[in-house]
């Protein structure tokens, strides 16, 4: 299985890192080892010193394919969670100044945590999903899915038009504003709604 992640799919996250604007998703993949195994802590990678939280809609593919139109996109899902892209920012700052791929800074073992699974018939609407990200006693991030630039099924049909999609991919929808450095004992809670999603430790 593969993580498609879509990044600046939020202005305000777009504003905060100084990035301009895209006129098509931005989109990046993640190997299945860069998965953060149940119960596991996030172990901080000794190649950053500033790896960022990113809380991000997460959506379950459940059917094979390819050139998926955006009408028909919600046949291919029917779970939704949440999770974190977790992002060397130092190491993304060089590599993107020097033009090169971010795999380095993205992909790494960890860098993606997978919360649990909500079937998208228990949210009222899943182009208006409220989400958030606590580190510690603090939010730190609040999102909602109705501020995306490219909706879910938008996104489907756009990164279906380059990979198969297959039963098992996750795609990762880019994170809201309030992204921000994680240091070892931080506690990391993710909720849809009130749900709690997930739940790790930093070390
Ligand atoms: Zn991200």
């Amino acid at each position: 299985m593969k993580l498609i992640c879509i990044g600046r799919n939020y202005t305000e996250h777009i504003n905060e890192l100084e990035n301009e604007k895209p006129s098509d998703p931005v989109v990046f993949l993640k190997p299945d080892t860069s998965i953060l195994l149940k119960k596991q802590p996030f172990f901080i990678p000794d190649f950053s010193n500033e790896v960022h939280h990113e809380v991000e809609v997460l959506v379950k593919i459940n059917r094979v394919g390819k050139h998926i139109d955006k009408k028909f996109a919600h046949k291919y899902y029917n779970d939704i969670g949440l999770g974190i892209d977790f992002t060397a920012r130092d190491l993304q700052r060089q590599l993107k100044a020097k033009g090169l791929p971010w795999e380095k800074a993205k992909a790494f073992d960890g860098a993606a945590v997978i919360g649990k699974w909500i079937p998208k018939n228990e949210l009222d609407n899943i182009n208006n999903i409220g989400f958030s990200l606590k580190k510690n006693d603090e939010i730190v991030q609040i999102g909602n899915s109705s501020h995306m630039l490219w909706k879910i099924d938008e996104l489907i049909e756009y990164v279906s038009k380059y990979f198969t999609l297959k039963i098992g991919d996750v795609i990762f929808t880019g994170t809201p504003a309030g992204v921000g450095k994680v240091v070892a004992n931080d506690k990391l809670i993710g909720y849809i709604e009130n749900i709690e999603m997930f739940s790790i430790t930093v070390k």
